[in-house]
């Protein structure tokens, strides 16, 4: 069922997208991190490919998810890739102690999406800067193979690699069910089990991705599962993980919800809960994404606590410490919410229309 809508609302989205240029969909910033070996600064870059097999099969892929609207859906050429990472490259300096981050829209080991000489050029180009400690890129589970995974480290033998996977969800109905991920917590574990099998010969390493607050999910319970989730991923074997709250992607079926009122984005206060009780409960490293805090397509409370708690949870994630306590008449509102979350489902309740 679920597939059959993402699918629809994928076929309709990708009408109506501008088709843009190999360079234009390319992109790169430097920001301040934090890195296993503490605070550093990460490259972060977009490379172009073809896009999510996941996204373009006939499932219509994860249903919060729009990477493929700025894919460029038709095979890219390793020389094309390259091009355009070297260019990145010959952009930033390398002088601190930084990770390098490598997003594809999809998944960097699948050789359909990103060819196998685009992957080794990358990986062998960054084996000669001393500055890179951390190489990491995305994956889907399926994708993960020993002898891949093998070759990449061997290409990069003195530096950390870390394969991200989105989970999104320990609950296997959230993610099978209402996510429309695709697959199973047993082929989560498998591709963490590869990677914790080559531990003892290379600095192999797993990030999971946690979504807080898929579609047809209660805040309340949004915070349970999220928590749960970096719990189940901690016990998996995974070294690190990464919360990241939605927002709202054009295109999508969580956009068709939110247009409805029927879906809201999580609120900060809850997001605040899930990394403080984290940090009280998982000892691997955790972060809260901030992307689109305070916008109305992402997570929000108020006008006057949204800008001050997303610096506060970026302080907490560079530190990893809890998230001070922090005051906003907002909360009771947020407060009342939760209690009623489970009647309510993921309503946005616009409070305007009762007064
Ligand atoms: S979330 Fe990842 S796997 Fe899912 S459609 Fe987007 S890129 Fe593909
Ligand atoms: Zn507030």
């Amino acid at each position: 069922m679920m597939d059959r809508l993402t699918f629809k609302s994928r076929k309709r989205a990708l009408k109506r997208i501008k088709r843009r240029s190999l360079s234009e969909l390319a992109a790169s910033w430097v920001q301040d991190d934090l890195l296993y070996s503490g605070r550093g600064r990460a490259l972060f870059m977009i490379l172009p490919t073809m896009g999510c097999s996941w996204a373009l099969s006939e499932s219509g892929g994860c249903n919060m998810c729009s990477y493929i609207s700025d894919s460029f859906l038709e095979p890219v050429k390793s020389t094309e890739i390259t091009e355009i990472f070297d260019e990145i490259m010959s952009r930033h300096e390398f002088d601190d102690r930084m990770a390098v981050k490598i997003f594809t829209s999809g998944s960097f080991l699948n050789p359909e999406e990103f060819p196998e000489d685009a992957r080794t050029h990358i990986l062998e180009r960054l084996s000669r800067i001393d500055a890179v400690e951390e190489i990491i890129f995305e994956s889907r589970p399926e994708y993960i193979e020993e002898n891949v995974l093998r070759e990449c480290c061997e290409l990069v033998p003195d530096k950390i690699i870390e394969v991200s996977i989105g989970l999104e969800t320990c609950d296997e109905k959230t993610r099978l069910l209402k996510i429309n991920k695709g697959f199973t917590g047993s082929e989560f574990e498998r591709g963490i089990g590869i990677i914790s099998g080559l531990k003892d010969e290379f600095m192999l390493k797993s990030k999971a991705y946690i979504l807080v607050k898929p579609v047809m999910v209660s805040e309340k319970r949004a915070i349970d599962e999220a928590i749960s989730t970096a719990v189940y991923a901690e016990k998996t074997g995974v070294d690190r993980v990464s919360f990241c709250p939605s927002t709202v992607h054009r295109g999508t079926i969580m956009e068709d919800l939110w247009r409805r009122g029927s879906y809201r984005p999580p609120w900060i206060w809850s997001l605040v809960e899930i990394i403080n009780r984290t940090r009280e409960t998982v000892s691997i490293p955790s972060i809260m994404d901030t992307s689109g805090f305070g916008t109305s397509r992402g997570p929000y409370n108020c006008r006057k606590c949204n800008r001050d708690l997303k610096k506060l949870i970026i302080k907490s994630n560079l530190e990893q410490e809890m998230v001070p306590p922090y005051e906003c008449e907002c909360r009771e509102r947020w407060s009342a919410e939760l209690k009623f979350s489970e009647l309510t489902g993921s309503t946005d309740i616009r409070y305007e229309d009762y007064s």
